[in-house]
């Protein structure tokens, strides 16, 4: 169903009117989680206004370690969807377990799965038998061929709705979080129809090689990016070294649109 001898042309993704895989990028920016209602307001308002049609912000938040910050549940979900009336941005947010999706389908217009989530079959076709769409983000060790083997799960559950995500692989390269997989952009556009965007946050961990990062991506033909914006980088609770300010994140946004206007 994901392949593109089942279906030759490119899927153009409809997330309540803005449409993902067309002419226009799709951007999604927003903290790694929702914190409180003054941090959320404040950097949805912030990338309205640089140009993103998206408020991404984790309420379940799949952390590493079992003592971090684990999100704050359907509060944050709460406090999303009042940055959403607050601004008109449509809401994206990941879904852990079974019992996330069936709170977070209440609130959001897009669940996440993540990369730690990428097999877990059981939740991917939890989301296929919804028909929200759902932003699939590649796993840090998953080949190309397994990601879109996993998309298989969401597809046959009857949804279509499906945007790939390339967020990094793990390599042996340590100067960066993970590896951005560059490649895997053209390589699914040559298998798939569906829309592949790039998340530069996760794969650099650091905020000084996103906008570089950002640019490549586009300019390899990505629809689109999902980028980690704080009002205040270094108080996030989670992905401190890799949020970017909203001045900074304003200025990758025309970057991008000056990109994209000459590919
Ligand atoms: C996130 O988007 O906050 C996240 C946890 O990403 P990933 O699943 O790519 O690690
Ligand atoms: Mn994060």
């Amino acid at each position: 169903l994901s392949s593109k001898t089942f279906k030759p042309n490119p899927s153009v993704i409809d997330v309540n009117g803005v449409k993902i895989g067309g002419k226009e990028l799709a951007i999604m920016a927003g903290p790694c989680a929702v914190e409180s209602r003054e941090q959320i307001l404040e950097a949805a308002k912030a990338v309205k206004k640089a140009g993103a049609q998206f408020l991404r912000g984790g309420a379940f938040k799949p952390r590493t370690s079992p003592y971090s910050f684990q999100g704050l549940e359907e509060e944050g979900l709460k406090l999303l969807k009042e940055a959403k009336e607050a601004t008109g941005l449509l809401i994206v947010s990941e879904v852990t377990s079974e019992r996330a999706v069936e709170i977070a389908s209440k609130y959001v217009d897009m669940f996440q799965i993540g990369a730690r989530n990428v097999q877990n079959f059981q939740l991917l076709r939890e989301v296929g038998r919804s028909k929200k769409p759902v932003l699939f983000k590649r796993g840090v060790a998953t080949t190309i061929n397994e990601w879109l083997n996993a998309a298989e799960y969401i597809m046959s559950e009857g949804n279509y709705n499906v945007v790939l995500c390339e967020r990094g692989i793990r390599t042996f390269e340590t100067a960066t979080r993970n590896t951005l997989d560059i490649s895997a952009i053209p390589v699914v556009k040559s298998l798939s129809h569906l829309p592949i965007i790039v998340d530069p946050s996760h794969a650099a961990g650091k905020s000084i090689y996103i906008s570089a990062l950002s640019k490549a991506a586009i300019a390899a033909g990505a629809d689109g990016l999902i980028v980690e914006v704080h009002p205040q980088p270094k108080m996030a609770l989670s992905d401190a070294a890799q949020q970017l300010p909203p001045d900074e994140f304003s200025r990758l946004c025309k970057d991008i649109e000056d990109i994209a206007k000459i590919i």
